[in-house]
């Protein structure tokens, strides 16, 4: 059975999907923090396998109880906040529930011989880029609180590798956008910060105008530039990085991008032509702790994974839109 950690969150829900497609005894656990208990129905009327048990890492006795009660053999964690603002403006609850809470999970997997584990970290730990497109060699300097916290935890496992041998993959997500709204899945945040929802919900509400954080960054039009990934592509990886653990029994870290950048402007643009409206919009000030640019170099994981994205923007924004719709209708029947 893979245990999986913040599986009523937008990346855990559509991992759990997935390895509940291939056949996978999968297991949920959740604290409904930052997740939904709607995502879990959703999961579970079309997977009846699926188990979800209600608990949180930071509790030890919690995850006791999981590895107590169920034959786990590997874990994928994702439980984790994410928010780089927020980390900044309350740093305790970043480094105690993303580095003290996955500190209590290595230690009950330890306690109960499961020795793998596959990770999602961030684009965030690399800083700001001192080359493009960025690969896993490029130095690590966050400049944010929720980076350092990401990066913390993958040097925790090198030590844990080496003490234990415990194994892990950390994969670094670069933007993940998307959603597989079919399965009624999707990117769902109380207080959205992200830019792709953002932007929807200002051209599908208009209760809000959608601003732009700084348009002076040393890029082409003076916005931020990304590298977009579907999330869809991104589940697949973490299977095929399942695999290859399980298959070599060695730790590793891949970047999950598509190579591909995108300005702040160039995706609102775009969304403006998908949805063939015209939204407000507005320049306001930097936001602390981002980057100018990030983008990922995905050889590594193309070359040892064999994984490589699918989605094209168009599709991955498309999907985006259909989920907000479905959110919007979903609590307007609530
Ligand atoms: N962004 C923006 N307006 C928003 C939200 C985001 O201009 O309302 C920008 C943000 O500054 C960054 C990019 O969009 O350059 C992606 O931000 P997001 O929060 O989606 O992801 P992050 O890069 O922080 O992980």
């Amino acid at each position: 059975m893979i245990l999986i950690t913040g599986g009523a969150g937008y990346i855990g829900s559509h991992c759990a999907v997935e390895f509940l497609k291939d056949g996978f005894d999968v297991l949920i656990f959740d604290n409904f923090s930052t997740g939904h208990r709607e995502i879990i129905q959703n999961i579970q009327s079309k997977y009846k396998s699926a188990v979800f048990c209600e608990g949180d890492l930071r509790n030890k006795s919690d995850i006791d109880n999981l590895f107590k009660s169920y034959k786990i053999d590997a874990v994928i964690h994702l439980a984790a906040y994410s928010i780089v603002s927020e980390s900044f403006n309350v740093p305790e609850k970043y480094y105690e529930n993303n580095v003290c809470a996955t500190i209590n999970l290595l230690n009950s997997m330890l306690e109960n011989s499961v020795m793998n584990i596959i990770f999602s970290s961030t684009a965030a730990v690399y800083g700001e880029p001192l080359y493009l497109p960025i690969d896993e060699k490029h130095s690590k300097k966050p400049i944010n609180p929720y980076g350092k916290t990401k990066l913390m935890i993958e040097n925790i496992m090198d030590d844990y590798d080496i003490a234990y041998r415990l194994k892990s993959v950390r994969l670094r997500y670069f933007n993940v956008i998307g959603a597989d709204y079919e399965n009624g899945l999707g990117e769902w945040h109380d207080n959205e910060t992200h830019l792709v929802p953002i932007i929807l919900k200002s051209a599908l509400k208009n209760d809000f105008v959608f601003k732009i954080f700084g348009k002076d960054y040393s890029t082409k039009d003076g916005t931020c530039i990304r590298d977009y990934i579907d999330v869809r592509d991104l589940v697949a990886a973490h299977k095929l990085a399942y695999y290859y653990l399980i298959k070599n029994q060695i730790s590793d870290v891949f970047n999950i991008g598509t190579q591909k950048g995108y300005s702040v402007k160039e995706i609102y643009e775009i969304i403006v032509e998908i949805l063939g409206k015209k939204i407000p919009v507005e320049y306001a000030p930097k936001r602390n702790g981002d980057s100018a640019v990030l983008l990922a170099s995905a050889k590594k994981a193309e070359n040892l994974l064999g994984w490589r994205y699918k989605k094209t923007l168009y599709e991955s924004i498309k999907s985006a839109y259909e989920w907000e719709r479905y959110l919007i209708n979903l609590k307007a029947s609530n």
